[in-house]
């Protein structure tokens, strides 16, 4: 696999699928995050969360949506 000069973002995809994030959050680039997966580690410590759906996709969380989304549980 070659390198990528741009890396991936990861945008919280909101609230539930009706509701946008209020933040318009995206795990901020770093510089040795180059795939994805790096990517949504990076987010893991600073406390994004994933979901997965039942198609498959995991849905990525900010902190605020995922303390939002624990509140109203
Ligand atoms: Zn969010």
């Amino acid at each position: 696999m070659t390198a990528h000069l741009i890396g991936y973002e990861v945008a919280c995809n909101g609230l539930s699928p009706e509701a946008d994030c209020p933040d318009s959050a995206a795990v901020r680039p770093r510089f040795t995050s180059r795939t994805v997966h790096q990517v949504r580690a990076d987010g893991r410590a600073d406390g994004w969360t994933t979901t997965p759906t039942a198609s498959g996709r995991l849905l990525d969380h900010c902190p605020t949506c995922t303390d939002t989304r624990k509140e109203t549980r």
